[in-house]
């Protein structure tokens, strides 16, 4: 039997000509994976693109930054002068990343390559948001309280996010993010941890608890929040090198200082900046193991009380007083590694520590360990890996940017800030996220984070790395685009378009 279509199945020219417009007004974004279909009006998924007037739009504005420059023996910021391309040089205005857009998995060159002249230099900078599905943070807390265990999970809103790392001096170490956490795990899992990624690289605030430990409130450049407690100090160093540093000043002023500390616990006396003074033994044994004289481990248990110990009363690390060696009246000091607390004791006639009052010249050094305490702060450096496929928005042929990175000819910065390139393969960076304009970074809901880079060069050297010379564009065009935004540059950070030493990259 033949089947016949009636006018019910068959759409009309109206139907097909309203389709077609309709189709015809949704614009596909090929800027990540996620290809989002974006009606009039809307924005993707991740609100960097939208559908203005039928085109596909990056919605935040390129930042362009500008330095001061100097009139009349002065230096004035150029924000704010009159515009005139004309003296727009590479010597006052770096175009940045923020807000260039991707093209992810970068099948074509980068958004912007922008040619600047700089000292009589032709100088190109390739301008990108890199989308990394490989990075992380960093963090560095300035405390000595006791955050977790090492390898202890780091959880927001009950979602692993990443590890504890190291105790270093002063501060304990976190590692946030990396792959395993955004793709590896559940779909929850990966979008709360780059929900946490996005906010800390935006120097925005996160609570995030510690199995096993503390709660602890992280926010880049600002001081750390661990269970309720604002951080104040970081350490002015271990007990032992507390007592290296004061040693002198306490010697006349007191028989014994013994400085608490969860890592290494100084006992004046016995250390060699005692003996150095010919201080007379005190007698007075700590717990904990002895390492070398003077210093002592694990003479508690690691806590939120004394020098990050779970000491809140000293004289509970004292093991034994030798009634050989000790006497009556023999005066003890025992305080911090922060110097925020500190006890001063004096022996009666059966050697037992009795509290009593601070002698000033000892309240004068205690103060000064406080005085040479920093202030405590989170520290988020953000690390990524430029050396994939984003290479191919550079060049033709990518390795050559990574030999032209490890041979010092191509600068790399991020949103203009000074990066850190790690040696080996590969092109992976880390960037001190305050050292960066504000709202620099981004997401896509693959999930990844989108950061600005660049990478600058002479534009005699990008052509001998087969870069993308029919792309390159002057600063004066990109400049005068109406989809710019003018930033003063931080004045804090070198200035990326200082021309590298002559040397050819296809050496
Ligand atoms: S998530 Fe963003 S970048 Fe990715 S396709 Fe959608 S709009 Fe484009």
């Amino acid at each position: 039997m033949t089947e016949t279509k009636t006018s019910t199945d068959t759409p009309t020219e109206a139907a097909l000509a309203e389709a077609k417009a309709k189709a015809g007004d949704i614009v596909t974004c090929d800027a990540c994976p996620v290809l989002c279909r974006i009606r009039p009006g809307k924005t993707g998924a991740c609100d960097r693109y939208g559908n203005v007037a039928g085109a596909l739009v990056r919605m935040d504005p390129l930042v362009i930054t500008q330095r001061a420059i100097e009139k009349d023996g002065k230096l004035v910021p150029f924000m704010g002068q009159d515009w005139d391309g004309s003296v727009l040089s590479g010597a006052t205005t770096f175009v940045t990343g923020i807000g260039a857009g991707t093209t992810y998995p970068d099948y074509k060159p980068a958004p912007f390559i922008v040619s600047s002249a700089i000292d009589g230099v032709d100088m190109v900078t390739v301008v990108t948001e890199g989308i990394f599905s490989y990075c992380g943070l960093k963090v560095k807390i300035d405390t000595d309280r006791y955050v977790g265990p090492e390898q202890a999970a780091v959880r927001v809103k009950g979602e692993q996010v990443g590890h504890v790392t190291t105790a270093e001096y002063g501060s304990q170490m976190l590692s946030l993010g990396g792959v395993r956490h955004l793709t590896g795990g559940s779909k929850k899992e990966g979008t709360v941890t780059c929900e946490t990624l996005l906010t800390l690289c935006n120097k925005g605030a996160v609570e995030m608890t510690i199995d096993g430990g503390a709660t602890v409130l992280v926010q880049a450049g600002k001081a750390p929040v661990i269970n309720g407690a604002h951080e104040e100090r970081m350490r002015v160093g271990c007990g032992s090198a507390t007592i290296g540093m004061f040693a002198r000043q306490w010697f006349g002023h007191a028989d014994e200082v013994i400085v608490v500390d969860d890592h290494i616990t100084g006992v004046l006396t016995e250390h060699q900046a005692g003996r150095f003074l010919d201080m007379k033994p005190a007698g007075i044994r700590v717990r904990g193991r002895k390492s070398t004289p003077g210093r002592y481990f694990q003479v508690a248990n690691p806590g939120t009380g004394w020098g990050g110990t779970d000491i809140t009363e000293p004289l509970d690390i004292i093991e034994k007083i030798d009634p050989k060696t000790a006497w009556p009246g023999l005066r003890l000091l025992m305080v911090s590694t922060t110097g925020e607390h500190a006890g001063w004791y004096v022996l009666d006639e059966n050697l037992v520590p009795r509290p009593a009052e601070m002698p000033a010249p000892i309240l004068k050094v205690v103060d000064r360990i406080g005085e040479n305490c920093e202030p405590a702060l989170c520290t988020v450096l953000f690390m990524a890996g430029a050396g994939g496929s984003l290479r191919a928005g550079v060049t033709e042929n990518p390795v050559k940017l990574t030999r032209s990175v490890r041979a010092s000819l191509t600068r790399v910065t991020s949103g203009g800030a000074p990066v850190y390139v790690w040696p080996g393969g590969g092109i992976t960076y880390m960037v001190d996220v305050t050292t960066m304009l504000d709202r620099s970074f981004g997401y896509v809901p693959t999930p990844a984070i989108v950061g600005p880079l660049e990478f600058t060069l002479r534009l005699d050297d990008y052509a001998a790395m087969g870069g993308h010379m029919d792309n390159v564009r002057k600063l004066v065009e990109v400049a005068a685009d109406g989809r710019v935004a003018m930033s003063a540059w931080p004045r804090e950070n070198p200035w990326p378009l200082q021309p590298p030493p002559a040397r050819s990259a296809a050496e």
